[in-house]
């Protein structure tokens, strides 16, 4: 869904409170209340978090964390009724199928948890890069010219549910940046290619690292007339075929920037998420997702000088959490999600109180068939070790 779709849904026609009297209240008062709300409804309410979240909201999080690890904490916990998800909307669809997914729902007796997202226009810009139709679009093209039977498809976790459930129906597969290398090497147990969609970067660099050089990995560009924007002869010799998408926030990380901070900063560390353009990930001293970033700058020694390539909300946390170590934004220009921070004290206000009062607001529900094929990929990706 695109972001713009997005905005237009942010009207909720089952609120019982509307929402913009909420944007004129102060900052103080708006803590005030979402912490009474939070207060009345106890453990049966579940404000989840993501790392690149601003401060603000952040501080009202019940858990902090990457989307799937926060999804699948919040479905494992049983006082749970409700989550509101302080992320983007992909993220609160992933929350839905695990936290509703059959065994889940036995367990409960069949009570579903409602997943909310305070702004429905919390999109990602990478995930909306891959709109199901064009990857099915792209698959019946690929026929063309190779046996989609051998092609595995890989989604990236920060894609739709539907694009999850096309992975389930095909023999695909989800990844996680963290776990990235070792679904591709699954995906190529089982097959002759891989089909990696919707970050460019993150199939290449992982795709890179396991020896695969980039001429195997031809781009597919979905508005090219033909292909993908490649010759045939260019998706029969792939090994790897990449989804022209990536992210809008880890993009604009430039080599540039790692060597203006070595120049000025003798000793720096650079430390970037795999999401980074190839030129920058090459030239870190270690790339690895959201986690490893963080556990990277924990468990380093007190003086540790470095220069951090990903979200600025999260660059920022790990500056003041860490005042023994030297901690920089690699670039010059502010790279924040965006779309994440739509997600504010008023949103959050609003959704709250909406609750509080029987109206859930922002429901994100992913449909049966969805759920059951995004959840045959997502398993698939729990199996591999
Ligand atoms: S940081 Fe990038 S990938 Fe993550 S939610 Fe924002 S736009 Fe999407």
């Amino acid at each position: 869904m695109s972001t713009d779709n997005l905005v237009a849904l942010s009207a909720d026609p089952t609120a019982v409170h509307e929402l913009a009297p909420y944007k004129t209240i102060e900052a103080d008062e708006l803590n005030a209340r979402i912490e009474a709300v939070r207060k009345q409804l106890g453990e049966s309410l579940l404000i989840l978090g993501h790392h690149y979240q601003q401060d603000e909201v952040i501080a009202h999080a019940d858990l902090r964390g990457d989307s799937y690890k926060l999804s699948q904490t919040a479905a494992d916990s049983e006082a749970c009724k409700t989550i509101v998800f302080c992320g983007v909307h992909f993220m609160a669809e992933t929350a839905d199928i695990l936290a509703n997914r059959p065994e889940k729902l036995a367990e409960r007796n069949g009570r579903r948890i409602d997943v909310i997202l305070p702004d429905m226009a919390a999109g990602c810009s990478m995930a909306d890069m891959a709109a199901i139709a064009q990857v099915e679009a792209a698959w019946e093209d690929m026929s063309e010219v190779i046996d989609t039977e051998k092609v595995i498809p890989v989604t990236y976790i920060n894609s739709a549910a539907s694009l999850k459930a096309f992975c389930g129906r095909h023999g695909g597969i989800v990844c996680t940046s963290s776990n990235a290398k070792a679904v591709i090497e699954w995906a190529f147990e089982r097959g002759e290619r891989v089909f990696f969609f919707p970050d460019q970067h993150l199939g290449r660099n992982t795709a890179l690292g396991m020896g695969i050089d980039e001429p195997q990995m031809p781009v597919w560009d979905p508005y090219a007339l033909e292909l993908g924007g490649n010759t045939e002869q260019a998706i029969e010799s792939s090994r790897v075929i990449l989804w022209k998408g990536h992210c809008s926030v880890h993009q604009m990380f430039r080599a540039e920037h790692v060597h203006a901070f070595r120049k000025q900063h003798p000793g720096i560390k650079i430390l970037v998420h795999p999401e980074c353009p190839r030129e920058v990930n090459d030239l870190a001293d270690v790339s690895g997702s959201t986690g490893k970033i963080i556990q990277t700058v924990q468990s380093s020694e007190p003086g540790t000088k470095w220069a951090i390539g990903t979200e600025l909300h999260l660059v920022n946390r790990l500056k003041a959490e860490h005042p023994e170590q030297e901690v920089h934004f690699l670039s010059p220009v502010v790279c924040m999600c965006a779309t994440m921070y739509r997600i504010d004290l008023p949103h959050l206000c609003w959704s709250l109180e909406n609750l509080r009062d029987g109206a859930i607001v922002n429901k994100i529900e992913v449909d049966d068939e969805t759920t059951k094929w995004s959840l045959i990929a997502l398993e698939r990706m729990l199996a591999v070790k």
